[in-house]
């Protein structure tokens, strides 16, 4: 029978699928950073996705009312590159690639778990779109440290009563299929075992409750990221494009930057070190005594970082030396 897993360790999010139910050996096995997957579903254009998943029902419909075999191939097509959109994608695959290989050649047309998962497909755009919304409102009321405060325990214990948002558009929480089981050496984790989308979402948001995590968007990218570390966390770690540093470190180093150039003594050191390098080429100055020169200046910064000489006396001496 075929699984589809969903377990969180530590700053992780992991995902295995397989058709087949070989347990230890998926087809399928991805990791990610902590909410990395709900994260971009709520960046995800699900209304570019829809021709697709009604071009899936129509093959799917076909096959189970007239056992159009061939439409069946063509919805796994479909779902195969659908798949690729999103890793949440990836549990229609599984399925109804499980559902189509135990349909045989004299399979008894329109089951009731064919109708069902026909229905299912008709559904789901509509459906996804509305996941956005309550997980977007999610954030807005309970997780986003920004509108929401640092308290995702308190937040969600004040929007709920029992287990009704008190806001209609706000995420319904239900039950949801959780195993407990070894996830890595030396370690179990309760893992998620689900045949729809909503138990993941479901899943990550009332995780991030108990953890206490908050989300932020990011000051460099604008994208969320979870606050798996300080709260007073303002970037995200993802890579920048095309770049080995991430948002954190561009972030550090433009924060840098703007304290260097707020800084008097730091301005006074620039200003003088531009005119002195400037005389080099001028002929003023030799590359040795300039290359002097700077050392024994950025002594006298020093100096003047330390309030051992005044930032007055700094410029005195930037002026004369
Ligand atoms: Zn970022």
């Amino acid at each position: 029978m075929w699984y589809a897993k969903m377990y969180f360790s530590e700053k992780r999010e992991c995902f295995q699928y397989d058709a087949f139910g070989t347990q230890g050996a998926p087809s399928v096995c991805r990791e990610f950073p902590f909410l990395e997957s709900l994260l971009t579903f709520l960046e995800m254009d699900c209304e570019e996705l829809t021709p697709a998943l009604q071009r899936i029902a129509d093959c799917w419909s076909q096959l189970i009312s007239g056992g159009n075999r061939q439409a069946g191939t063509d919805a796994m097509v479909e779902l195969g590159q659908l798949k690729i959109r999103h890793i949440y994608l990836e549990l229609l695959y599984v399925r109804w690639y499980d559902r189509f290989s135990r349909m045989g050649i004299y399979h008894d047309h329109g089951s009731t778990e064919d109708q069902q998962m026909l229905e299912e497909l008709r559904r789901l755009p509509e459906q996804l779109l509305l996941y956005q919304k309550q997980v977007q409102r999610f954030f807005d009321l309970v997780l986003d440290v920004d509108s929401a405060g640092r308290e995702p325990q308190q937040q969600a214990a004040m929007n709920y009563l029992y287990d009704i948002p008190k806001d209609p558009d706000l995420f319904r929480f239900h039950p949801i299929p959780l195993n407990f089981e070894p996830v890595e050496p030396g370690r179990c984790s309760p893992v998620l075992y689900s045949a729809s989308i909503l138990d993941m979402i479901d899943y990550s948001l009332r995780s991030c409750v108990e953890r206490g995590i908050t989300v932020r968007r990011c000051k460099n990218c604008g994208r969320y990221f979870p606050q798996t570390g300080r709260i007073s966390a303002e970037y995200c770690e993802r890579p920048v494009a095309r770049d080995q540093q991430t948002c954190r470190e561009a972030g550090a180093f433009k924060q840098w930057t703007k304290k260097q150039s707020d800084d008097p003594v730091f301005k006074a050191y620039r200003k003088e070190y531009k005119k002195r390098f400037a005389w080099i080429r001028a002929g003023r100055i030799s590359d040795t005594d300039f290359y002097a020169w700077s050392e024994q200046a950025r002594e006298m910064k020093k100096k003047c970082d330390r309030d051992v000489i005044t930032l007055e006396e700094f410029q005195e001496w930037l002026k004369h030396s």
